[in-house]
């Protein structure tokens, strides 16, 4: 669940039109409502009635710190990408609703409509604040506080951590302690900053994708940041995305956006390169970076960002080819997903709604038919788990969602691959067929990795910042005893730097145990002792990551080890 608190002079709105088909239906078409909070509610997927406890008691919380005693409940589902059902969220709606009755004043504006509505916040620095609520099963409530705009010299866009509730696994921590990433006020929120470590990583992340996906014919391209506003209308995405782009900006008269998603640049190097069926299928691959529209009070760390970039691909093909090509998508995940320690995911198979939501689908429904048969026939055919969801379907095609449980155990999509039968038609892509027929071709959308920096978030989780050897930015470090020994660790340094290994000195004058503590602390897999004893032998005395020291190791030993992990990706 997310909130929006806002401390009004007064709020007024009208019903203009429905948005849903089980609009709620209400007395009262319009309202005004003097002095009080306005609470804007998104719930969300896997949100449950503990969830609407806790709600109301952050309402509660912030209603006597403004000293209000009216509320106004606003259903607002914009604030969230992944909604509830209309009926669970309504559902929550009115029992937060009814609970603040006992002890407030409550206005609820109808659910499901589209409103026009007007209000003038307070702007003291409690009146805008935003909430993010999570049910029990996932026990924690994280508080992100919206820059204060009262006061703009003591709190201009600052972004607080308030770690009181987290787990210490929580990326956002991690990220902070090891390096990984630094979210700036001068910069923003929801724009987050790759410190050196973190880019190490994403960078190993990127490389090994390029790597994997090229050895099965992907093609890489490389594509700009903005684009020309008439490309969006032309893919019909202007009026389904609008809302998730940032304002266009004029350029020579013309407007131009940062990019939601790469997929129109890519549908233009298809232009260009393909001509014939014996073209297809193109795989062109990207990682891409993409632009969407938060609201700087939900963004969260790497998970919801402002700009991220897409292990993105499209795969354009004939009907035929589908299922083959679908099933290498599928192929792809299970092999990257075994190195990178992705364990316990399963697919969900969006499928449309055409019974009670044919508009938002366009096309035509044999295609539509044609597609979710060959996806679930490519999943049934490669035995893989999973479950089916209808009405979950993009306006373009049916898809499939990775899901995974968040150290929260919150369920949460990673990845994602989804057909598109639309927009080539929309666009005019064809190729010819062996006929010499003009003919659409299908495109899968897919992301393995999903976003690097969901991922990076993922795996910090997971791994409580313990990475495997291969992943790790700093993979040795090596410690001199006293500064006799700093000329030897020079050495073993080199050598291993040679050869590949990332390692790190620490040559300063503190004792050992606290450069060993920090090492620790920075989650090193290995750190290498040097003292006059190891200088006399020639040895080296290696720590591997929570473990106890072995002394007497030989350089060449130690080197054929790491340099193994590493290329094994352990
Ligand atoms: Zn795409």
């Amino acid at each position: 669940m997310k909130i929006l608190l806002t401390h009004c002079d007064y709020i007024e709105y009208e019903k203009k039109k429905k948005a849903i088909e089980s609009a709620e239906q209400t007395d009262t078409d319009k309202e005004r409502i003097e002095e009080c909070l306005v609470v804007f509610c998104s719930a969300e997927q896997g949100d449950d009635e503990s969830v609407a406890e806790k709600t109301v008691a952050e309402i509660k919380k912030v209603a006597e710190q403004v000293h209000t005693k009216t509320i106004v409940v606003y259903p607002f589902v914009h604030l969230s990408s992944t909604p509830a059902k209309p009926a669970v969220a309504l559902s929550i709606v009115i029992k937060i609703a009814q609970s603040l009755k006992k002890d407030y004043e409550v206005h609820r504006s109808p659910f499901g409509w589209y409103k026009s509505f007007e209000l003038k916040c307070k702007g003291h620095p409690l009146s805008e604040l935003s909430r993010e609520i999570r049910s029990a099963a996932q026990e924690k409530t994280i508080l992100v506080n919206k820059p204060e705009k009262k006061d703009p010299q003591a709190s201009r866009g600052k972004i607080i951590l308030d770690r009181r509730n987290l787990p210490p696994n929580d990326h956002r921590i991690l990220g902070e302690e090891l390096g990984i990433f630094h979210l700036s006020e001068e910069v923003g929120a929801g724009l987050p900053l790759w410190m050196p470590y973190g880019e190490t990583l994403r960078n190993i992340l990127i490389q090994f994708m390029r790597q994997i996906e090229e050895k099965y014919g992907y093609r890489y391209v490389s594509t700009p940041h903005i684009t020309r506003g008439h490309l969006y209308e032309k893919t019909g995405h202007l009026p389904y995305y609008k809302d998730s782009m940032y304002a266009p900006m004029n350029i020579e008269g013309e407007e131009y956006y940062l990019k939601p998603m790469n997929c129109p640049h890519h549908h233009m190097i298809y232009n260009k390169m393909v001509e014939s069926y014996r073209d297809l299928p193109l795989r062109l691959a990207e990682p891409g970076m993409t632009y969407r529209n938060e609201l700087s009070g939900v963004t969260y760390g790497l998970i919801r960002v402002r700009a991220f970039t897409q292990n993105d691909s499209h795969i354009y093909m004939t009907p035929e080819q589908l299922k083959e090509e679908f099933l290498g998508v599928l192929r792809l995940f299970k092999e990257v997903y075994a190195i990178v320690g992705v364990k316990d995911y399963w697919f969900r198979l969006s499928l449309p709604d055409f019974k009670n939501n044919p508009d938002k689908y366009t096309g035509d429904p044999n295609e539509w038919a044609h597609a979710c048969d060959e996806i679930r026939n490519a999943m049934k055919e490669f035995g893989t788990k999973f479950v089916e969801e209808e009405g979950e379907a993009a306006f373009y095609g049916p898809k499939i969602d990775v899901q995974i449980k968040n150290s929260l155990g919150k369920e949460e999509t990673i990845a994602t691959s989804q057909v598109d039968i639309v927009v080539p038609k929309r666009l005019g892509m064809f190729y010819i067929d062996a006929n010499g027929d003009k003919k659409t071709p299908i495109i899968i959308h897919r992301a393995i990795l999903g976003s690097y920096e969901r991922f990076v978030a993922y795996l910090l989780e997971q791994t409580e910042g313990k990475l495997p050897v291969w992943l790790s930015p700093v993979q040795v470090k090596i410690l001199s005893l006293t500064d006799r020994n700093a000329q030897r660790v020079k050495e073993i340094y080199e050598k291993l730097i040679a050869c590949g290994v990332r390692a790190e000195r620490d040559l300063r004058q503190n004792t050992v145990d606290y450069k060993i503590r920090e090492a620790e602390m920075q989650k090193v897999p290995y750190t290498i002792v040097i003292g006059d004893k190891e200088e006399a032998s020639g040895t080296l005395a290696v720590r591997a990551r929570g473990e106890k020291p072995r002394f007497g190791v030989s350089t060449e030993e130690f080197l054929a080890r790491i340099t193994k992990e590493i290329e094994n990706k352990l």
